[in-house]
C-alpha cells in the first residue's frame, strides 16, 4: 500500500523525465521489470563507455560485472516486489561494468515511478572511485608500520586469531616467529637513533625477500617483528628463523662512514589442539623469547625446548 503510494506520488511522462534526469550530477537508469533499459541519462552514457542510445532498450545485465549477472536480476525483481525508496543494498559494495570490459564502484539509490503507465524502477548511480581508494588506503595504513611498511601489531594479532580458527578446523598447524634485536639501545647509544632505524628498515627488506606471498611480516613493537607462517609446521619455521638469524648477523649495516652489526633473538611456535586461542601461542613464543635472551641472545628458541611447552 505505502509502496503504492510512493509510486504513484511519481508518476511522469518519458518526454517531461528527460530535461530532469539529464540535468543530474549522477547516472540515472531508469530499468523495467524485465531488466530492460527504458531510459538513461548522458552522465550514465559517459561513466559506462556508451551513448546513451546505445544503452537504451539494451538488458541493463550490459553494466553489470559478469559474475554478478544473476544475483543483480534477483535484487532488481526483489526490488520491483517491493519497491521502497532506498540505497539498493548496504551490505553490498557494488561495481558497475564499463564497456571496455573495466569495473567501476559505485553506490546505488533506487525508486520506482511510474512512466508512461508502467511501473519502473529508477537507480540514481554515482562512481566512487575516489571514496573507494580512500576507504582502502586508509584501512591499509591503519594495519601498516610506517617504517619498515610491515603490518603492525594490530593486524599480527587479527591474523593470528584467522589462523587459530584455520587451526581449529583444518588441524593444519600455522607458525609463528618472534624477534627481538640484542642490546638494541646501545646501538641507538653508539651510533644514534638514525642508525638503528637503519638496522630495523634494513632487516624489513631483508626478510621480505626470504617470505612467501601469503606470509604474514610485522612490526609489533620497537625493535620486536612477528612473522606468521601459515599451514607451516614448526619444524620449517625453524629452520626459516636460523637462516633470518644468521643473515642479520652478517649484515654490514652503514650510517654514513659507520658500518656496524646487528644480532637478533628469535622464537618459534605453532598451535596445539589445547590451545583455546591465539594467545596460548602468543605466550608460550614470548616465553621461548625471554629463555633465548636469558641464553645468551642471538639464537633461535623454541617452545619445544620450554619446561613445560603447554604453559
Ligand atoms: P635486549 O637484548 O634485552 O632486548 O636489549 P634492548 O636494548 O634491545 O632492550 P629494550 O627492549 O629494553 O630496548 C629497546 C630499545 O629500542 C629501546 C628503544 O629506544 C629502541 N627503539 C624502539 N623503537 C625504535 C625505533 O623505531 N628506532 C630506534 N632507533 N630505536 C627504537
Ligand atoms: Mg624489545
Ligand atoms: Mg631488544
Amino acid at each position: 500500500m505505502l509502496a503504492k503510494q510512493i509510486a504513484d506520488q511519481f508518476t511522469t511522462t518519458t518526454s517531461s523525465l528527460l530535461p530532469f534526469i539529464d540535468a543530474l550530477p549522477d547516472s540515472a537508469i531508469i530499468v523495467d521489470g524485465d531488466h530492460r533499459i527504458v531510459l538513461v541519462n548522458s552522465r550514465a552514457g559517459e561513466m559506462f563507455g556508451y551513448s546513451a542510445e546505445n544503452l537504451k532498450d539494451s538488458d541493463l545485465s550490459i553494466i553489470i560485472p559478469k559474475l554478478h549477472r544473476n544475483a543483480h536480476r534477483q535484487l532488481v525483481s526483489n526490488f520491483f516486489q517491493s519497491p521502497m525508496p532506498r540505497p539498493m543494498d548496504v551490505n553490498k559494495r557494488f561495481c558497475g561494468m564499463r564497456a571496455d570490459g573495466t569495473e567501476v564502484p559505485v553506490d546505488i539509490m533506487i525508486n520506482t515511478i511510474i512512466l508512461d503507465g508502467i511501473r519502473v524502477a529508477m537507480a540514481l548511480v554515482r562512481d566512487v572511485s575516489y571514496q573507494r581508494e580512500l576507504e582502502e588506503r586508509l584501512i591499509r595504513e591503519s594495519l601498516t608500520d610506517g617504517m619498515t611498511g610491515f603490518f603492525n601489531r594490530k593486524h599480527f594479532i587479527n591474523q593470528l586469531k584467522a589462523q587459530h580458527s584455520g587451526f581449529t578446523r583444518s588441524g593444519v598447524p600455522s607458525s609463528v616467529i618472534l624477534f627481538d634485536f640484542d642490546h638494541f639501545k646501545s646501538i641507538n647509544d653508539q651510533h644514534g637513533h638514525a642508525a638503528g632505524d637503519i638496522v630495523l628498515i634494513d632487516t624489513a627488506k631483508m626478510i621480505k625477500e626470504k617470505l612467501r606471498p601469503l606470509d604474514i611480516a610485522c612490526r609489533i613493537g620497537g625493535e620486536e617483528f612477528a612473522v606468521i607462517l601459515p599451514d607451516t609446521p614448526i619444524q620449517n619455521a625453524k629452520h626459516l628463523a636460523e637462516r633470518i638469524r644468521r643473515e642479520i648477523e652478517a649484515i654490514e649495516f652503514r650510517l654514513e662512514d659507520t658500518v656496524f652489526h646487528a644480532t637478533v633473538t628469535m622464537s618459534v611456535a605453532s598451535f596445539f589442539p589445547s590451545d583455546k586461542s591465539y594467545d596460548s601461542l602468543v605466550r608460550r613464543a614470548d616465553k621461548a623469547l625471554y629463555a633465548g635472551k636469558a641464553a645468551g641472545r642471538n639464537c633461535v628458541a623454541s617452545q619445544d625446548s620450554l619446561a613445560q611447552p603447554s604453559e
